[in-house]
Order: C-alpha cells, then sequence, then structure tokens
C-alpha cells in the first residue's frame, strides 16, 4: 500500500503526487501529517528548507477543508515572493484530482488588482507575504471568519526581515479557535516567542537536530589571503566543471562586483540583489532556473525563499553577519534527498567565525586546499572527454559534412585527433594556470614569513625603550592590527603613539608599549572581560628593552626609564590619527546580539 495512503491522505490526492515523484514521505511529512490531520493541535515544526514541508502541512489542509463552499479557511504565510508562489503552485499540483480547489497567492511587487479579482472570485487557501496581505485586509477585501488554520511558513526568515508586527497584526484577524502551524529551520528566541504567544500546547516536532543543517550538505573552508579571494574563487569554480551555485555576498556592490568580474572572465553568471526590479529579478531567476547561468551571485535578502532543486553548490564568498543566514544560505544546496556542498572562503581572521557556526549547526567543517592550477587543468581536461564522450550527435544534420570533415583529418591518426580536439578547450586552461601560484596560505606566509624576517632583521626584538607585553587575545578573536591597537589604546587610554610593535598571533598578541605607559595598560585592563574572557596581560618573557632583566611572565619589575623610541612605522601614525576613540567598539564588553559571531 502506498505510504501516503497509510497516513490517510485519499486516493486523489496520492495520485497527483505520485505523478510528481513523491514515492513515500520525507521525515517531516512522516512525523507531520498523522498530527496535523487530526486538525487539534497547534504546531511548531523544525525543519530546514528543502525537506518536503509544502506536502507536510499542503496535505493535511487539503485533506480537511471543505471545498464546497469558497470562503478563505486557511491561510498560508511566507517571507518571499518566490516563495508564496511556489507554495501556491504545489498546492495546485497536489490538489489537481480534486473539485472546486481555489489557491490565490498574494504578495507585492504585483497588480493587486488581479489578486483582488481572484479573492472576490472566491479562495480556500490563501498563501500570502505579510506586507500585502496586510494591505489587502485593510481595504476589508477579505473575510477571515471563516479560518481554520494559519500556516507561518519560514518564521525564523520571516522575523528576519522584520515581519513580526505586521504577522501580530494579521493574527489578530483570524478567529481565536483557529490552529496555527509553524515551521522553522531555526528556533530563535523571537519565533519561540511566536509559538508562546500564539499557541496552546503546540505539538512540537524537529526533523534533524535542532539548529543542524541538513545533513547531506558538507561543509568546508578554504583558508586563504584576502586578497587572493577572487583568484581562489574562480579556481574552485574552474575545479567544479559542472558546479550549479549561488554564491552568497554580504553587500549590493560586492554583489554586483563578483558578477561583473565573471562575466568578464567569460563565466556565465548574474547577480541577484535589492536593487533589481521585481522584472529583472524575475529575469534572473529564470536564467538560472533554466541553467542558462552556472552561478549566481546573491545578497542574504535577494536569495531568501530561492527554491531551485540540484543547486550543487553554495558558495560563502564572505561569511555572513548573522550565524542563522549561514543556515538558510547552505540550505539552498542538498534539496529533496540531494548531497550538496557549501564553502566559505575565509582569511585566519575568521576561524573563529567557522567554530562559532560548528557549534551552532552541530557540524564539522573540512578544511580543503585550494586546487593547483594543475589539478584544475587535469579536472576541466576530463569533464571535456566526458562531455565529448556524451554529446548528442545529431546524425541527420552531421551525416551531410561527415565526407569533407573526414577528409579534412584522413592525414590524423585516431590519436591526434583526439588530441587536438582535447586541446582545442585545454589549452585555455593550461595557458591560464601556467605559473599560477599556490593559494593555500601556508604556501604564501612561508614565502611571506621569509620577506618579514629580513625585514625585522631576523629576529623579535623588543624596540628601545618599549616593554613587550602579551595579551590573551587574538586573531582567532578577530582582531587585526588596527583593532588591537584601538582596544590597547581605548582600554589603557594611552596614546596609540605609545604603542610600538604589534604581533598579532593565533590566541594571543605581543605588543610593545612605551615603558613609561606600561602601568597604564595593567591597571586599565585590571577587570576587563572580552566574550566572557577575562582579559589578561603579562610581561612577555622576552622582555623588556632593557634586554638583560629577565621579568618572565610576571608583572613586577616593569622599568620606568623612558626613551623616545622611534621607527616604528606607520602604526604610530594610524594611532594617533585616529586618536583613540576612531575604532570598533573595543570597550572589552563586545556586541551584544544572539545571533552574531
Ligand atoms: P519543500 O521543502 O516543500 O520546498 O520541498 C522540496 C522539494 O522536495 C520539492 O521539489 C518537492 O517537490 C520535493 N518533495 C517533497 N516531498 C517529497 C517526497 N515525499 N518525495 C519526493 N520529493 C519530495
Amino acid at each position: 500500500m502506498n505510504p501516503f495512503l497509510e497516513l490517510g491522505i485519499r486516493h486523489e490526492i496520492v495520485n497527483a503526487i505520485t505523478e510528481l515523484g513523491f514515492e513515500k514521505p520525507s521525515p517531516i511529512q512522516e512525523k507531520a501529517i498523522p498530527v496535523l490531520l487530526t486538525g487539534n493541535d497547534d504546531f511548531v515544526g523544525l525543519a530546514q528548507t528543502g525537506t518536503g514541508k509544502t506536502a507536510a502541512f499542503g496535505l493535511p489542509l487539503l485533506e480537511q477543508l471543505d471545498f464546497s463552499f469558497n470562503q478563505p479557511q486557511a491561510l498560508v504565510l511566507c517571507p518571499t515572493r518566490e516563495l508564496c508562489l511556489q507554495i501556491a503552485k504545489d498546492l495546485e499540483k497536489y490538489a489537481k484530482n480534486l473539485d472546486n480547489v481555489h489557491v490565490v497567492a498574494v504578495y507585492g511587487g504585483a497588480n493587486i488588482g488581479d489578486q483582488l479579482r481572484q479573492i472576490r472570485r472566491g479562495v480556500q487557501i490563501v498563501v500570502a507575504t505579510p506586507g500585502r496581505m496586510l494591505d489587502i485586509i485593510g481595504r476589508n477585501a477579505i473575510d477571515f471568519s471563516q479560518v481554520k488554520y494559519v500556516v507561518l511558513d519560514e518564521a525564523d526568515e520571516m522575523l528576519n526581515m522584520g515581519f513580526q508586527e505586521d504577522i501580530n497584526n494579521i493574527l489578530s484577524e483570524t478567529p481565536a479557535d483557529k490552529k496555527t502551524w509553524l515551521f522553522s529551520a531555526t528556533m530563535p528566541r523571537e519565533v519561540r516567542r511566536i509559538a508562546q504567544n500564539y499557541m496552546t500546547d503546540p505539538v512540537e516536532l524537529t526533523v534533524g537536530t535542532k539548529n543542524t543543517g541538513n545533513e547531506n550538505i558538507e561543509h568546508q573552508y578554504f583558508l586563504i589571503k584576502a586578497k587572493d579571494k577572487y583568484a581562489a574563487f574562480k579556481r574552485i569554480v574552474d575545479y567544479y566543471p559542472e558546479i550549479f551555485g549561488i554564491v552568497f555576498c554580504r553587500t549590493k556592490i560586492e554583489t554586483q562586483e563578483i558578477a561583473e568580474a565573471l562575466i568578464k572572465d567569460g563565466y556565465n553568471a548574474d547577480s541577484l540583489h535589492g536593487d533589481l526590479s521585481q522584472q529583472q529579478r524575475d529575469k534572473v531567476m529564470k536564467r538560472y532556473r533554466e541553467r542558462n547561468l552556472q552561478l549566481l551571485i546573491a545578497t542574504d535578502v535577494a536569495a531568501r525563499g530561492i527554491d531551485v532543486n540540484d543547486v550543487t553548490h553554495v558558495i560563502n564568498y564572505s561569511l555572513p553577519d548573522e550565524v542563522e543566514n549561514y543556515t538558510h544560505r547552505s540550505g539552498r544546496t542538498a534539496r529533496a534527498g540531494k548531497t550538496g556542498i557549501s564553502i566559505s572562503l575565509i582569511n585566519v581572521k575568521e576561524m573563529s567565525k567557522i567554530r562559532h557556526i560548528e557549534k551552532i549547526i552541530g557540524k564539522s567543517f573540512e578544511r580543503k586546499q585550494v586546487p593547483q592550477g594543475t589539478e584544475v587543468c587535469e579536472k576541466q581536461l576530463f569533464a571535456l572527454v566526458d562531455k565529448v564522450h556524451n554529446v548528442e550527435v545529431q546524425e541527420d544534420q552531421i551525416n551531410a559534412f561527415l565526407p569533407q570533415i573526414l577528409e579534412s583529418l584522413q592525414d590524423l591518426t585516431k590519436e591526434e585527433v583526439v588530441k587536438r580536439f582535447a586541446s582545442l578547450e585545454f589549452n585555455r586552461f593550461l595557458n591560464y594556470y601556467k605559473d599560477a601560484p599556490d593559494l593555500n596560505i601556508e604556501a604564501r606566509e612561508s614565502s611571506r614569513g621569509d620577506r618579514d624576517r629580513d625585514r625585522d632583521g631576523g629576529g623579535r626584538r623588543t624596540s628601545k625603550g618599549f616593554t613587550r607585553l602579551f595579551i590573551n587575545l587574538g586573531s582567532v578573536d578577530e582582531f587585526s592590527r588596527g583593532e588591537m591597537l584601538g582596544f590597547i589604546c581605548n582600554n589603557s587610554k594611552i596614546s596609540g603613539k605609545s604603542i610600538g610593535k604589534i604581533d598579532l598571533k593565533g590566541v594571543f598578541t605581543f605588543f610593545e608599549v612605551e615603558d613609561g605607559e606600561v602601568n597604564k595598560v595593567f591597571q586599565g585592563f585590571q577587570g576587563v572581560n572580552y566574550n566572557g574572557r577575562g582579559v589578561r596581560i603579562e610581561v612577555s618573557g622576552e622582555g623588556r628593552s632593557d634586554r638583560g632583566s629577565s621579568n618572565g611572565r610576571s608583572r613586577g619589575g616593569r622599568s620606568s626609564d623612558r626613551n623616545s623610541g622611534g621607527g616604528r612605522g606607520d602604526r604610530r601614525d594610524r594611532g594617533r590619527s585616529n586618536g583613540g576613540g576612531g575604532f570598533r567598539d573595543f570597550s572589552g564588553k563586545r556586541r551584544e546580539s544572539k545571533s552574531r559571531y
């Protein structure tokens, strides 16, 4: 017996979804459908996008609404126009064999007159984005008095997008005894609050672990220098000739720049961001869906609700500011039981962000090496060979030319012909990657390390008149050297001029302070916490400028002899121009946001 029938879904619907290729329920469907079919409970389902949520709530809705009368009985709220259209379309497909089912999609950026007309004609299911829904409610154009079910789909995204107030207002228009079904990929406090405020004893279901990304996603990161990012990105893309990816940037400008650079470099790419008109967005999405684009470069907001199956890679060209967005981004791949790869391009400072994401999603990232030029060439060569092997030959078209082609090539052996065909494409990559450097950070570091040593005269000597101090914060705490300078100056209330070399390490930093200012540093950092950790300052084992007195890592014996020092280069100037106040707020407390790194 068909497992959907066993769950209690009627034949007509099962036949329709079988045609869509649904053979057995996905995990969320298997768990949610029996609960929702009772129609007695509020419901909270924690599941990623692409797990089959639409049918999980859609099938029970179709089972329970009374289609013999034409009044709104179910309202589905979702964050974006794309998702709204998708859900409405899906519901219509599931209901294909049922009579008199009317679904309307209500979303912004489209003619409201058409939507109002459809509502007037009579609908039972309204799928809507919150803004347009409120607009229609405000016109008194809809009667929600018969609504039995409200579905909040991708609730976390709706709240991220600032729809909290709109949702409250819409819900207040629906009958008190309706049932509310909430689906969310993550469960931040705000979503939990909705559940508390609007639901009674909801049945809670989680597919996978809470906050955990889809199991079928492999999370990888590449450690590179910021300046090598674009080159490394292209190399990774070239390494996957069949890539069908979404590339996430943090800003519209970055999105545009990357897309333009890629187009110039001959890639099938385009950008999707908030400055595009709805028409332009639709056009880009159509090209992407139809696979005329291989790479879609998008901002988080623009990519919300993108529902394209078979995305092979999500590339975080820049990591998102909010950890939740990482889950949303990576959830664009590995949909409908497929596998996918989520790649992050990061520099050393961003390692702490990766660790933080790992904690939240409960999965480890694997560090990958940026492929060498030769590896890319090899990959491309074999992709080409595969293409030749699989190309569809249009016999009737090519046959007419075949004798002439064979004649032109008759002086070549089979091997020579093969070599030449392969070289047509292969040469391009060989030329491009000729002398391509290793972009992995160790390789870059070791060559730079030599240079630095030369410049520093071969050692880490403390400058004259300065004391070398240790602080238990470093690049993994997201400090650049400039930021560390600001942090020290702000807390110690000393000028940037008094700070010498700053040697930023992973979990700690050495920095030089004019001997006369050392006490201020110790005083300034007393009791300071950073990210919940006590900040610790010590005199570095290497000691002070008057080398020879070995203070070890103790706080005692600081010298008071003052020396003007010198030769500290531009950092000193930077400190001065910033006056100690122009840095990020590193007053020791750190921004407090649930979801930031
Ligand atoms: P959704 O999370 O509802 O957007 O679904 C993601 C994709 O999985 C869509 O393309 C659905 O058509 C597909 N899908 C949903 N349920 C099933 C199922 N039981 N079997 C096969 N495919 C499914």
